[in-house]
């Protein structure tokens, strides 16, 4: 990538919209910017401070195209940490398509995916692990997760990485300046000292790849597959859990074919949900597909949510389903407890880590039933404030780093040389260094920013 070009594309959804941003950025982008956009009141772009704007109009070839606001960054007090210019313009789908037209008329060129923030990252405003936030923060789904992405992005993963690193780095000095310089007057080396210390770090590290599976329930919910027989009230639940009416709430049994996948967010966590059709022996084919995706899905999904209908005595159905619940964390949800309760709820509590007794049609204590969820799957010992690990790469690298000092600790206590454990902790300094970017190859880095849109 030449960092030395101006860029532009448009920053906002490419959907009508009340306004639509147009992002420049680069050396030129105020002299650029300045081809296009003329100030209703004669001031240059090139005489605007930093953070301020002026409202006036984009042209192109002479002609006035849109009334837009011009707001003027100067470097490094930027996204990217380049001068750049954003127009807000009116965001129509066709205006804001000509505007930039005219901007890379004027001489930029097209923003690649991520670009902009690669840039930031090149130009030292973010270091890769708070690039990587960037998107998390974008493609957020629930409050804890939005949250969790925006410490990470203002550096508490980074801030806790970088102190382990530098704890690494001094022990690695010392070792290095005592074995290099007999003669000078370093420190002896204690074996229990720097096994001790090596052990905090390690255990630090330990501590940030666990909050790793925190992290992607934040992120990216929690697979939950919803089933019973038919006609229990498994879509009605759903439609109360989605808000809105997505799969077909009807008293004809087993009209519920597929499987209807729904994303719901309860306040802190997401919940992908599957409601899937009837868990029910039939000869009906269409039925049966659906049948067999709903069992293979409790397989791999993460909570189970069985719905009973508790007015009617269980049946063999019933008792099919409930054998599935020892497979994953479950929670039983003896619905119509508007109705005189049959079910034998004894039987269902051995079962299931959770009995939750609700009427999904009169709404009647669906809180309860989010608060078991939630034990269930101990989403309330989840801390965004914690720094949460946030994906593969992330992951990966802070288990080579573990990895590495746990064989320098190992090392020290069999009684390999100094040289040994030295090396060891500084292969566990290069990945902490390959985790934040600061030294990282350009292909990890266009890997990193390929998965970013364009305009970020
Ligand atoms: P599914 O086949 O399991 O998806 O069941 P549905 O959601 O289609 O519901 C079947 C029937 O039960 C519908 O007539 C619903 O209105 C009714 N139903 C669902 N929940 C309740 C409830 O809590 N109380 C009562 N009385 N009826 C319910």
């Amino acid at each position: 990538m030449n960092i030395d070009t101006t860029i532009a594309a448009i920053s906002t959804a490419q959907a009508s919209a009340g306004i639509s941003v147009i992002r420049i950025s680069g050396g030129e982008a105020i002299q650029i910017a300045e081809k296009v956009f003329r100030t209703k009141s004669g001031k240059k772009l090139s005489e605007m401070k930093g953070y301020t704007c002026a409202l006036g109009t984009a042209h192109e070839n002479g002609e006035a195209i849109d009334e837009c606001i011009a707001t003027v960054f100067r470097a490094p007090h930027s996204y990217t940490g380049e001068d750049v210019v954003e127009l807000s313009c009116h965001g129509g789908v066709y205006i804001t398509a000509r505007v930039l037209r005219a901007v890379y008329d004027a001489g930029v060129v097209a923003a690649q995916a991520g670009e902009f923030t690669k840039r930031a990252f090149l130009n030292g405003k973010l270091d890769l692990i708070e690039a990587e936030s960037v998107m998390d923060i974008i493609s957020s789904r629930s409050k804890e997760s939005a949250r969790a992405a925006l410490n990470v992005k203002e550096g508490a993963l980074s801030r806790r990485i970088n102190s382990l690193k530098d704890e690494l780095l001094n022990l690695a000095a010392h070792l290095n300046a005592w074995a290099d310089y007999p003669e000078e007057d370093i420190p002896v080396v204690e074996n229990d000292a720097l096994s001790d210390s090596l052990k905090s770090v390690e255990a630090q590290l330990k501590d940030i790849l666990q909050n790793y599976d925190n992290g992607r329930i934040l992120k990216d919910g929690i697979d939950t597959v919803i089933a019973g027989k038919p006609n229990v009230g498994k879509s009605t639940l759903m439609n109360l859990l989605a808000g809105f009416d997505k799969s077909i709430v009807t008293s004809v049994a087993g009209t519920t074919r597929d499987i209807v996948e729904e994303s719901v967010s309860l306040g802190d966590i997401v919940l992908n949900l599957s409601d899937t059709a009837g868990i029910h022996e039939t000869g009906d084919e269409i039925e049966s597909i659906g049948v067999d995706k709903a069992r293979s899905r409790v397989n791999s999904a993460a909570l189970l949510l069985c719905v009973f209908d508790a007015s009617s005595p269980l049946t063999d159905d019933d008792l099919d389903i409930i054998r599935l619940a020892n497979e994953v964390s479950s929670v039983a949800i003896l619905n119509k407890s508007d109705l005189t309760q049959q079910a034998d709820e004894a039987l269902i509590k051995e079962h299931f880590d959770e009995v939750v007794k609700m009427s999904a049609k009169y709404a009647t204590s669906a809180d309860e039933l989010v608060q078991a969820i939630k034990r269930v799957c101990s989403v309330g010992d989840i801390n965004s404030a914690n720094a949460l690990l946030y994906n593969e790469r992330q992951r990966t690298l802070t288990m080579k780093a573990v990895n590495c000092v746990s064989e320098a600790i190992e090392a020290l206590h069999i009684g390999l040389t100094l040289d040994a454990v030295t090396v060891l902790i500084e292969e566990a300094v290069g990945y902490i260094c390959e985790l934040t970017g600061e030294r990282v190859t350009d292909e990890v880095i266009d890997k990193v920013f390929h998965q970013f849109c364009v305009g970020k």
